[in-house]
């Protein structure tokens, strides 16, 4: 009897043995790198052989890199700084590629996206990390010059239509620094990957033949509140509580809107699924100033464009098409 039940104990072993070892062969390694650009940790996971996979992350981290460096408002005689500081017009065709894809979702978003917001963003002290609450009579005066509609494009030349008109990509760069990191590691063989720039995510393949699953975070709390699952998809999310403050009891933060000179207060947190990660970016921060009723009657024009969306009490509210990705924490 005792002989009997040490060999299926020896089979049984051997069995368990062989499945273990077969699983560990068949799911591929996950490599993982954070670093500091953009201010904000940028961090790649992905599949594949070790050597070639840290190369191709060195690659997409250069890549996101670079996009920081063009697109900061902050660059010392960058074409972005010459274009606000001294009107010097753009000829970068990446910088006109970029404004031309803002301009065209200001005008479907009804100009709710606006990249000449940055003269705003500067009264409001968003930029020098002290934000404060400006006279009524500042923002009025300061939304003269805050209009899509002064800049000019022809051809691949960008000039303004008044001087004091100034950029910021602060609201769609991080979408694009996704893009070409994920352009960058498909043109170095990498099937599978998870890029998240502070929150802002690209998902890359799939992850052992399945969706990559990315966390709603609670806008109000700790943890999260749902999962989506994305392949080849974008997950960006703008929110009330990432750059804020707190006057008289109100919260004003970084997002503005373009048509009242304040940030908008309708929804805490807006995450958009969409398959290019700069009009995910773009999008994100739409429909933050646009609200929720507005804002889902709108993308029922938009196809291929899904938000989740969370209002100061918590509640969630979706497009149809994001049902079919999202699973929602049960309370
Ligand atoms: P995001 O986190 O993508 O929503 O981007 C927020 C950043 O975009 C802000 O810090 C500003 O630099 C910029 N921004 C603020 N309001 C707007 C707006 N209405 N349209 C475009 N960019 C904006
Ligand atoms: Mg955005």
């Amino acid at each position: 009897m005792k002989n009997k039940i040490n060999i299926f104990l020896i089979v049984f072993l051997l069995f368990a043995g062989i499945f273990a070892l077969k699983t560990a062969v068949k799911s591929p390694r996950l490599y993982r790198k954070s670093e500091f650009i953009m201010g904000t940790y940028v961090t790649i996971q992905a599949e594949g052989k070790r050597k070639r996979v840290l190369k191709a992350m060195e690659r997409a981290f250069r890549e996101v890199a670079a996009v920081g460096e063009k697109f900061t408002v902050f660059g010392q005689e960058s074409p972005v700084y010459e274009f606000n500081e001294n009107s010097v017009s753009i000829e970068d065709s990446g910088i006109i590629e970029l404004v031309k894809k803002s301009l065209k979702i200001s005008r479907e978003s009804g100009g709710a996206f606006d990249i000449t917001i940055k003269p705003l963003v500067e009264l409001w002290g968003f930029y020098e990390g002290e934000p404060r609450l400006p006279a009524r009579e500042e923002i009025t005066e300061t939304l003269k010059i805050v209009n899509y509609r002064l800049l000019e494009t022809e051809g691949w030349r960008l000039t303004k239509k008044d001087n004091r008109v100034e950029i910021d990509f602060g609201g769609i760069a991080k979408g694009y620094a996704l893009t070409k990191a994920a352009d960058s590691l498909r043109d170095s063989g990498v099937e599978s990957a998870l890029i998240d720039a502070g929150g802002d995510i690209y998902a890359l393949g799939t992850r052992e033949g399945n969706p990559w699953k990315i966390g709603i975070r609670n806008p109000r709390g700790e943890g999260t509140v749902g999962i989506i699952k994305a392949t080849d998809k974008a997950v960006v999310t703008s929110g009330d509580y990432e750059n804020f403050f707190i006057s008289d009891g109100k919260r004003y933060h970084h997002i503005i809107n373009p048509a009242t000179g304040y940030p908008p207060r309708d929804m805490v947190s807006v995450t958009v699924m969409a398959d290019n990660a700069e009009i995910a970016d773009a999008w994100a921060t739409a429909l933050s100033v646009i609200g929720r009723e507005r804002g889902l009657k709108l993308l029922e024009k938009q196809p291929g464009i899904e938000v989740v969306m969370i209002d100061e009490s918590g509640k969630i509210y979706h497009t149809p098409g994001a049902g079919e990705f999202l699973t929602l924490r049960k309370n």
